[in-house]
C-alpha cells in the first residue's frame, strides 16, 4: 500500500510539473531590442515575439538593431515591416548592440540600399511579411541579393496569412509611406531624389497578430487615430495586447495614444513604443516624459519596452513574466 501511494504521489508529482511548464510554455514572449540595454530609447522600435511554438517574429527592425550580426537576434523566421521610413525599414544601424548613449546612440554603419530589414532578412533566411504594397519592392531586394523573393508574402488588409502557426493581418495607419529614392539608386534614384520625390509603395501599415495560444495582438505602426481601432482592431480582432506609438509629431502623441487604448481598442495590457525620447534612466521612467503622461493616462498596464528585458505574455494579454 505504501508503495502504491508513493508510485501515486510521484505520478500526481509529474503531473503538476508538465502542468506547470506547458502553463509556461504557453506564453509569448516579447523582447525588445533597442538601443542600451535595460533603458527604453528614442530610436527604439525592434521587438522580437515568440511563439509558444518557437516561430520567431521581428517587428520594425530599424536602427537599433546591430545589422544581421546582432547576436541579439538569435533565429528569426519571419520580419514586419510597418512602412518604409528609415527608422522603421532601417536606413542604417547601431554600429554594435548599445554602441554609443541613449541619447545620441551611433548608428553610424549605412544600410542602404538593402535596408537593416532586407539585411537581416537575406542572413536569417527570414520570411519578410507586408501589406499595401511593399512585397515587390522586398522580393526585388531579395532577389537581387541572392535570396528567395518567394520569402516576400503579401498580407493585405483585409485578409490574413498564416506563417509559422501565427495568423498575420494588417491594419490601416493613417500615415505616409513613400520610398526614399537612396533605396532605389541609380540613374532613377538620383533623378528622383534631384526632384524630392519618393517611391509609391502604397499606404503605411499597423499589424494584427493571433498566436498559438489566442494572444490577438495589435501594432499600431506609425498612425493617427483612426476608426478602424475601433471597428477593426477592437471590433473585429479583438485585440487583447498592443504595442502603441506614442511619440507624437510623426504619430500619435500620448494624449491621442491614451484615447485610442482607452476609448477604441480597449485591450488588457500596453507595451509602450516609438517615443522617440529618454524615456528612462537605470530602467526607471522618468518624469514628465512622453512615456510617463501616457502610462498616467492609460486606465490598464502599460509596459516599458526595456531593451534586453523580455516580458511573457498570456493568451488574455496578461503580462505574467518580466513584467518588473
Ligand atoms: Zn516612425
Amino acid at each position: 500500500m505504501a508503495f502504491k501511494s508513493m508510485v501515486r504521489t510521484a505520478a500526481f508529482g509529474c503531473v503538476a510539473a508538465l502542468t506547470t511548464q506547458s502553463a509556461l510554455a504557453a506564453d509569448v514572449k516579447v523582447t525588445p531590442l533597442g538601443g542600451q540595454d535595460g533603458e527604453f530609447c528614442p530610436q527604439d522600435r525592434a521587438l522580437i515575439f515568440e511563439d509558444p511554438n518557437g516561430t520567431r517574429i521581428l517587428y520594425d527592425a530599424g536602427r537599433s538593431v546591430a545589422g544581421a550580426e546582432d547576436p541579439r537576434l538569435g533565429g528569426i523566421d519571419i520580419i514586419l515591416v510597418s512602412h518604409m521610413h528609415g527608422d522603421h525599414l532601417g536606413n542604417a544601424h547601431n554600429k554594435t548592440p548599445n554602441s554609443g548613449s541613449c541619447e545620441k546612440p551611433d548608428v553610424s554603419v549605412s544600410a542602404l540600399p538593402n535596408s537593416n530589414s532586407v539585411n537581416i532578412a537575406l542572413a536569417k533566411k527570414a520570411k519578410i511579411v507586408t501589406g499595401s504594397e511593399m512585397p515587390p519592392f522586398f522580393a526585388g531586394k531579395l532577389s537581387a541579393n541572392g535570396g528567395d523573393p518567394a520569402n516576400s508574402i503579401l498580407a493585405r488588409f483585409g485578409g490574413s496569412v498564416q506563417v509559422g502557426g501565427v495568423t498575420i493581418a494588417t491594419v490601416p495607419a493613417f500615415h505616409s509611406n513613400g520610398l526614399d529614392p537612396d533605396y532605389i539608386g541609380g540613374e532613377l534614384g538620383k533623378t528622383m531624389k534631384q526632384a524630392g520625390i519618393a517611391g509609391y509603395v502604397g499606404e503605411a501599415t499597423g499589424y494584427v497578430l493571433t498566436f498559438s495560444n489566442g494572444l490577438v495582438t495589435y501594432l499600431s505602426g506609425d498612425t493617427g487615430i483612426t476608426s478602424e481601432q475601433d471597428t477593426v482592431v477592437r471590433g473585429h480582432y479583438q485585440a487583447k495586447l498592443v504595442v502603441m506609438n506614442i511619440g507624437g509629431g510623426f504619430t500619435t502623441g500620448p494624449r491621442e495614444a491614451a484615447y485610442v487604448i482607452n476609448e477604441l481598442v480597449k485591450p488588457n495590457a500596453v507595451i509602450a513604443s516609438h517615443a522617440n525620447e529618454v524615456a528612462t534612466k537605470g530602467g526607471k521612467v522618468l518624469p514628465g516624459t512622453k512615456t510617463d503622461g501616457f502610462i498616467k493616462s492609460v486606465q490598464v498596464p502599460v509596459h516599458v519596452p526595456l531593451s534586453g528585458r523580455t516580458m511573457s505574455f498570456d493568451g488574455t494579454g496578461k503580462c505574467v513574466a518580466g513584467c518588473g
